[in-house]
């Protein structure tokens, strides 16, 4: 079948890369060396300094940057990464929490359990051809990685398998899980995947995501999140004596401008974003039907607040419009990110033990002349590893994960990677640019050593991962957890799938021309 062209492909690499070859040396720099690295953490190094471990994982990376899958359609790279799994000797389950493309990947058993959280899904409208540093998209308005999830799962599958290689050398007890965790990009899937149980046994949860750094932090972040479709229902009738109608355009738009107006009365906490997905055909024909997808973001104390005064927005469109307000279909809402400090610290030693990647001549080069374009600071890819990020106390927005409903359900926190360009824009076409490429090999390959550092540290030291869950016992019996999410939601398996269907093809079609 056409969608398996490419795994095949890897197949033979895979393999290479995945059979146990004795242990090389460390692959770090010499001056870490001194530190002294416990054997069992030294066998998941080792294993990830592999040239050929590299090279697979990237090439894995690449494969999923471009299939450039969106939320929930994201089958080639969840069969990518889950097969690359179950070929390294996990258990594999498909298909779950109502989503056909999450997946669990198992290995070991008995306690502890540590899990690793994997994205993988592309943006809509950020096609950009591989490290060329001006705006040239492979296929106009298809998907591509514009957040590098590519590298994501990736980063945590390769972790995985380095500790599964400590495992089994040592004869480790405990059990280490990979989350694939789909439609990040519309934060679809881990409140859905905590409400099926998924996390239920897990003792701690190490999250990733790729950036320009290697760095972490703890604390709150980020913001909580509606992600809603409010529909309505009017009248058709000619566009030139639309008295007999009533449009459901209007409302939409009468909406959208009752909370632009309500922006002003919000505290400064909140974020609110929309887009117009159905607005009628023709002019002349008063649209029967229209709706508009919002984000309404804020702090898990304002946010239910928020998002009821927005819902009377709806309504007053509807009255005002003589149109019907459907019920609201919820996609999917999330908390804030709670990261785990005992946690964070834990991968910030390991973030100085791995330190940062060698970039080549060319890898700086390309970074250059990207930033160059951008008009930012041309100082190439960065040298040195960041400092733990003490919690941000300003509560002004920003961005929203669902990783936030995995940090109320396990203690959790989150490794940046880089490999991304400094300066390059997160959801532009400069982010798509540079998240392939030997650079994000690298960054991921980093990322993979921090991680898996990390989750044998948790498999061996009881009293560390114990300092982890009292933190996280102590904040929850403050802070329990209640979804946001309404019972009655279900995954969004629709939302994504026109556009991939309709751009599906014509990817190939590129991808099949440049070979
Ligand atoms: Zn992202």
């Amino acid at each position: 079948m056409k969608h398996q062209r490419l795994p095949l492909v890897l197949i033979p690499v895979l393999i290479l890369a995945l059979c146990s070859l004795p242990a090389s040396s460390s692959g770090l720099t010499p001056a870490k060396a001194k530190v002294k690295i416990e054997k069992e953490k030294q066998t998941a190094l080792d294993w990830l300094s592999r040239p050929e471990t590299v090279s697979a994982f990237g090439k894995i990376s690449d494969a999923i940057w471009e299939y450039a899958e969106l939320g929930l359609q994201e089958s080639r790279s969840s069969k990518l990464l889950a097969d690359t799994l179950e070929q390294a000797g996990f258990t594999v389950e498909r298909g779950l929490a109502g989503m056909p493309t999450c997946f669990v990947g198992t290995y070991g058993s008995g306690k502890p359990v540590i899990g690793l959280l994997g994205e993988f899904d592309a943006l809509p409208m950020l096609s950009q051809k591989a490290n060329v540093p001006t705006q040239d998209p492979i296929v106009p308005g298809a998907p591509g990685h514009g957040c590098g999830h590519n590298a994501m799962a990736t980063a945590a599958v390769s972790a995985a398998i380095a500790v599964k290689e400590a495992m089994d050398k040592y004869h480790l007890p405990g059990t280490i899980k990979v989350f694939g965790s789909p439609a990040e990009e519309i934060v679809a899937s881990r409140p859905y995947m905590v409400r099926a149980g998924l996390f239920k046994d897990v003792d701690a949860v190490i999250d990733n995501h790729s950036g320009e750094r290697l760095a972490t932090g703890y604390g709150r972040g980020g913001n909580a999140l509606f992600s809603s479709i409010f529909s309505f229902k009017g009248k058709t009738s000619h566009g030139a004596s639309a008295w007999a109608g009533r449009s459901a355009l209007d409302a939409v738009e009468i909406m959208n401008v009752a909370t632009n107006y309500l922006r002003e009365h919000l505290p400064i906490s909140y974020r609110m974003h929309y887009i117009i997905l159905e607005g009628g055909e023709a002019p002349n024909v008063v649209p029967d039907k229209a709706s508009v997808w919002y984000y309404v973001r804020n702090t898990d104390e304002r946010l239910l607040d928020m998002y009821e005064r927005v819902i009377n927005c709806a309504k007053a469109a509807a009255l005002a419009t003589g149109t019907e307000m459907q019920p609201v279909r919820v996609i999917s809402a999330i908390h804030q990110t709670h990261s785990n400090k005992g946690m964070a610290e834990l991968l910030q030693k390991n973030i100085e033990l791995v330190g940062m990647p060698a970039w080549s001549e060319e890898e700086n080069a390309f970074a250059k002349a990207l930033q160059k374009e951008l008009k930012v600071e041309e100082t190439g890819l960065p040298t040195t590893v960041e400092e733990l990020r003490p919690p941000r106390n300003d509560q002004t927005g920003g961005g929203s994960s669902d990783v936030g409903e995995v940090t109320l359900v396990a203690p959790t926190a989150s490794l940046n990677f880089p490999g991304r360009v400094p300066g390059s824009i997160a959801h532009h076409w400069s982010a798509v640019a540079c998240t392939v490429g030997t650079a994000m090999h690298k960054g991921l390959n980093a990322g993979a050593k921090v991680i898996a550092a990390s989750a044998i540290d948790l498999l061996t030291k009881p009293t560390e991962l114990k300092k982890i869950r009292d933190e996280f016992e102590a904040y929850i019996a403050k802070n329990p957890y209640k979804p946001f999410l309404p019972a009655d939601a279900v995954p969004p398996l629709d939302l994504n799938e026109a556009l991939m269907n309709k751009f599906r093809p014509l990817m190939d079609k590129a991808a099949e021309i440049k070979k």
